[in-house]
């Protein structure tokens, strides 16, 4: 039998008064049994500690881009709420990118059939990292491809033009459970594209927002822009994509476009590291977080205020049931996901030397939608091992285990590929993409009993890792 003492004082207690001890200082005889995970999984189903951190941050703090005093703002709330918890904050040094919006207009200003003075707006919004046309704006006549393949052959047409990249997003394949895949064309369109079309000497680049159901939204993204290139680049309402498909079947159409943003030097930001120390493995990790930056346009209520809250619910947790893993739980809101992974990179550069020391991931980073279990990249033979955390989670439709070779979730990125076995929530996504980087991705669109699901899974899932007797490292070779 396994004991885990938080309270030395248990060891002089005998059976009579073991089981008053056990509940007094959160003693676990079996940590990872079927009670244990019960209680954690009801305590946070009835929680709302973790919605109201998520309140906090996009009502108080609000959108929270890298370099943004909204950024700095989320990093100081955070940090105490996680200090009032009574975790063990540290602020990691993170250098991030520090890119700032302008102005951001368009009309077409000349087309087939344009009645005399009329000019038709066009509703976009600059992708992070773009470059500026001048203040006053440029005019350039637009071509129109339908992927980078085809802008490659008609590379010898770019030169001074803006070039508009029409992919749809696909939101049958989001409505039936693969939004991740429907959104990676758009969003691999959407940072190779304009650096394809500025070297081939393009005015400026465009792209179709990419994302379902648009109501006249535009959805910005990051863009693989380089210093000596960044031509302005912008995506373009769905509805005004469609407009200028339509104008261009007609014949020419001419744009006169405005985007004034500023690229500045890189500013310092941290990363924001709440331990919940373990007990006799306290010097292994389990990682349990989301990121803390967002986009610029709305509160970043689902990207990803709900994966920094649910990663903060956890400690909440486990604090308020006084229960004391045997590895550290280390809660991390990571500076930066959106425009350069810089939190992510930097947290690996620093702990190089201890990464046979982590020994699991979590990243939570696909919104706030419900969630049916948990998505892995433990090796083949460690699944089984997860059979009473699935038992657990089932009760709450959230027992879905799928392994991978890869999870994929940003931050953790370079600890997985260095070997840690990294874990994501599996969520419902087939709304996300309708607010993702959108000026409506808001506190309204979530669910704060999806959000207490959320926190279920992921208190489960930390502790049990956090508790497991058996290696689940990818170098292992038991199958
Ligand atoms: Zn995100």
């Amino acid at each position: 039998m396994k004991a885990v003492f938080k309270n030395s004082l248990c060891h002089k207690h005998v059976l009579t008064v073991l089981a008053s001890c056990l509940l007094s200082a959160g003693v676990i005889a079996a940590p990872n049994d079927a009670a244990t995970l019960g209680q954690i999984r009801d305590s946070a189903m009835k929680d709302g500690w973790a919605f109201e951190r998520l309140s906090d941050l996009t009502d108080l703090v609000g959108p929270r881009l890298s370099g943004s005093p909204g950024a700095a703002a989320a990093v100081t709330q955070v940090a105490e709420a996680m200090r009032k918890l009574g975790a063990t904050v540290t602020l990691q040094p993170v250098k991030v990118p520090h890119w700032v919006r302008g102005e951001e207009k368009a009309e077409l200003v000349d087309y087939a059939g344009r009645p005399a003075g009329i000019t038709q707006r066009v509703v976009l919004t600059a992708l992070g990292g773009s470059g500026a046309t001048p203040a006053a704006g440029l005019t350039a006549p637009v071509l129109i491809v339908h992927s980078l393949e085809e802008l490659q052959k008609r590379a010898a047409e770019v030169k001074g033009r803006i070039v508009l990249i029409d992919v749809p997003f696909d939101q049958e394949m989001a409505d039936r459970g693969l939004a991740g895949p429907a959104y990676g064309p758009g969003a691999t369109n959407r940072y190779i594209g304009p650096k394809m079309a500025a070297d081939m000497g393009a005015a400026a680049a465009l792209v179709r927002s990419v994302g379902g159901a648009s109501y006249r939204l535009q959805h910005t993204g990051v863009t693989g822009l380089v210093d000596g290139a960044r031509i302005p680049a912008a995506a373009v309402t769905i509805e005004d994509t469609l407009l200028m498909e339509r104008l261009s079947a007609r014949g020419p159409i001419k744009m006169h476009l405005t985007l004034t943003p500023q690229n500045l030097p890189d500013t310092d930001s941290f990363n924001v590291i709440a331990d919940l120390p373990g007990s006799d493995k306290a010097d292994e990790i389990v990682i349990v977080s989301g990121h803390l930056d967002s986009w610029d346009l709305a509160t970043g209520a689902n990207d990803d205020g709900t994966g920094v809250a649910g990663a903060m619910g956890v400690i909440a947790t486990l604090k308020k049931l006084n229960l004391q893993p045997r590895r550290t739980i280390r809660m991390i809101a990571w500076m930066n996901e959106e425009n350069g992974t810089r939190g992510g990179k930097t947290y690996f550069t620093v702990n190089q030397d201890k990464v046979g020391k982590h020994f699991a991931g979590i990243e939570s980073d696909s919104g706030g939608g419900r969630p049916f279990g948990m998505i892995s990249s433990v090796p083949p033979h460690a699944e089984k091992l997860f059979e009473p955390l699935v038992a657990a989670l089932q009760p709450i439709g959230a027992g879905v285990f799928q392994r991978r070779d890869v999870a994929g979730a940003a931050d953790l990125s370079p600890l997985e590929q260095a070997g840690v076995p990294v874990f994501e929530p599996l969520v419902d996504g087939h709304s996300y993409f309708n607010y993702h980087h959108t000026p409506a991705d808001t506190l309204d669109k979530v669910d704060p009993a999806d959000l207490q699901r959320h926190v279920a899974v992921m208190s489960s899932l930390s502790w049990f890792l956090a508790n497991m007797d058996q290696p689940i490292g990818r170098s292992l070779k038991q199958e």
